[in-house]
């Protein structure tokens, strides 16, 4: 027999997996201290580096970097990090002047993340476009709803956010490991390094009687860059909590659910981590960024001005 309130819809394949990992949590894969401990120390030491260098420069961290949050410390989310290794005058570009247009995929994960909110905290969505006002409204969101009302004229856009809705049941019956959504990440390092993120479900951790569990929610295919923010939410709840999280995943729609490793990702994202701080230092001691042309320059708010891009 199904859950009152839900005769349709996606299946609870978040709630399954999450049981199934709790299980094994329970069968003996706590821990991972010494994993945190040794990321800790490696940002610490990046941190270090990263002081010494701006402090043979005359100090705090100023001028081309102002963007990245200065004047004392540099402060990298998963995103400026990606952008930083994908090319400098990329990252300095988003960071000064982020784009401003919400495009339909934007608004579409935007939507997703109600629907999935509602799941969690409400129950099922009945109208999904009324759903979106309602919360829009009682937010004060106007340019949001704004947005929704430009979308959806369209009737064929509507019917893509009944069918998110639709999928957004994936999420249903995880209550009982405490949900919170939309939580903040945060660690400092020496005083120089500062990184954040921004996760879309934490399941218990602490303050509740259940391991922690992060789930990414993305409304279209699962990327590698999906991927490098999840272990890096991983990473920032793992310096938090002291311990690694239980699980992780990916989830999408198009992708459905795509649990990771959890073991072994902490160093992973603190070398990348690493290697973004690198490339900001660079751009310090340059005076501004190394130019890396691509693929990206076709997304990149740079690209009007820049002598390298490549947007043929
Ligand atoms: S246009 Fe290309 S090379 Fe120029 S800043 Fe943007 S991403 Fe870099």
């Amino acid at each position: 027999m199904g859950e009152p309130g839900y005769t349709s819809g996606a299946p609870p394949v978040v709630a399954e997996w999450v049981e199934q990992v709790l299980a094994g949590h329970v069968a003996g894969t706590r821990g991972g201290e010494a994993e945190v401990t040794a990321a800790r120390e490696h940002l610490g030491s990046v941190a270090e580096d990263l002081g010494s260098f701006t402090r043979a420069r005359g100090g705090v961290l100023t001028g081309p970097l102002d963007p990245f949050g200065g004047p004392g410390a540099l402060v990298l989310g998963d995103a400026s990090v990606g952008r930083l290794l994908t090319c400098g005058g990329l990252a300095l570009g988003e960071a000064v002047d982020p784009p401003g247009e919400v495009t339909w995929p934007m608004f579409r994960g935007r939507a997703l993340d109600v629907f999935v909110s509602v799941v969690l905290f409400s129950g099922p969505v009945a109208d999904a476009v009324g759903e979106l006002e309602a919360v829009f409204e009682a937010t004060g969101a106007a340019g949001d709803l704004e947005l929704l009302r430009g979308f959806t004229a369209d009737p064929s856009k509507s019917g893509e956010l009944a069918e998110l809705a639709a999928h957004a049941l994936a999420f249903r019956g995880l209550q009982r490991w405490e949900p919170r959504v939309e939580v903040g990440l945060g660690a400092r390092f020496a005083g120089v390094l500062e990184l954040r993120g921004r996760a879309d479900l934490v399941l218990g951790g602490p303050g509740t009687p259940h391991p922690c569990v992060l789930v990414e929610v993305k409304s279209g295919e699962l990327r590698d860059a999906h991927r490098a923010q999840l272990r890096h939410y991983v990473l920032l709840a793992s310096l938090r909590n002291g311990t690694l999280p239980a699980g992780a995943a990916l989830w999408s729609p198009v992708g459905g659910l795509e649990p990771m490793h959890v073991p072994g990702s902490l160093l992973a994202a603190a070398e990348r981590i690493a290697a973004g701080a690198s490339r900001a230092a660079d751009i310090l001691d340059r005076g501004g960024p190394v130019l890396r042309p691509g693929p990206h320059c076709r997304f990149c708010s740079s690209s009007p001005l820049c002598p390298e891009a490549r947007v043929g």
